[in-house]
């Protein structure tokens, strides 16, 4: 069994604040090791349960923060920074599962870790016909577009319970709570190897069973903008459309295309900053 995974890293354990995000900081080189130390307690637990190739998405910033020389060496790397579908760069319909790990709450999440939608300085929110999705909904309506269903997501307690309402009854590790959005309750490393554990194997014998969210025919985006100028901007792409103050819409052939046109929209609404 083929199965991908998209790693972000605001939602591994022990990844509580900015500094761990990016830069020059020693706290972001701890924070690498962090994710790539927990993506590969994720492929020990898959592994053990069946998978037969693994291919890892490195899903944050310049996306190339997993140490590819300290990674489970049986599993594949997307690293780098930019590709078409971003944090889904790299699934097609050869996968049987898709796993998200590190994953945050959307945007305006109280008590959610780093709560944000794609950018927390440029989107407000993003909406799929007229549904609010975080990164978690929105990745696994990708995933439906290949067939692929998203079997486990792991990160804060908040996008556990996002999952619900975004994608279903799937499952779910939550590895730490947020006491603030800056400040968590880590759960005992033990327990996070447990959890990882019962969780994975019930994910992989979800496999036949788990309906991927279904394909979706001339979708709509309507992306939420932090300033209304940004909105401005964005309407000049052929096909957006500028529905409020600081709010466009597109309609797509599928989600494939909605993805590609939030993503230039959000690189270009970020030229301003
Ligand atoms: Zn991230």
């Amino acid at each position: 069994m083929k199965i991908y995974i998209s790693a972000d890293i605001e939602g591994i354990w022990g990844v509580v604040s900015k500094k761990q995000l990016g830069g020059e900081s020693s706290d972001y080189q701890r924070a690498r090791k962090l994710m790539t130390k927990e993506v590969n307690l994720l492929c020990k637990c898959l592994w053990e349960n069946g998978a037969t190739e693994i291919l890892v998405n490195d899903s944050h910033g310049p996306m190339d923060n997993i140490l590819i020389e300290e990674l489970d060496p049986r599993a594949g790397l997307i690293s780098g920074y930019p590709k078409t579908h971003s944090m889904m760069e790299g699934l097609d319909e050869s996968f049987a599962g898709a796993v998200l790990i590190g994953y945050h709450p959307k945007m305006g999440t109280e008590k959610g870790m780093f709560d944000h939608t794609y950018s927390g300085r440029v989107v407000g929110s993003i909406k799929i016909d007229q549904n609010e999705v975080g990164e978690v909904g929105l990745n696994a309506r990708l995933a439906g577009h290949y067939g692929v269903p998203v079997i486990l997501v792991s990160g804060d307690r908040k996008v556990c319970e996002d999952v619900k309402e975004e994608i279903g009854e799937i499952e779910t590790v939550s590895v730490k709570t947020a006491l603030s959005r800056y400040c968590a309750n880590n759960l005992p490393y033990d327990n996070l190897i447990k959890n990882y554990k019962t969780s994975v194997k019930k994910a992989m014998e979800s496999i036949g069973s788990a309906e991927p969210l279904p394909k979706l025919e001339n979708p709509t985006i309507t992306i939420d903008f932090q300033q209304s100028i940004m909105a401005e901007i964005v309407e000049n792409i052929p096909g957006v459309v500028k529905t409020g103050e600081q709010t466009v819409s597109y309609e797509g052939a599928d989600i494939s295309d909605l993805y590609r046109v939030m993503r230039s929209a959000i690189t270009l609404a970020s030229t301003i900053l």
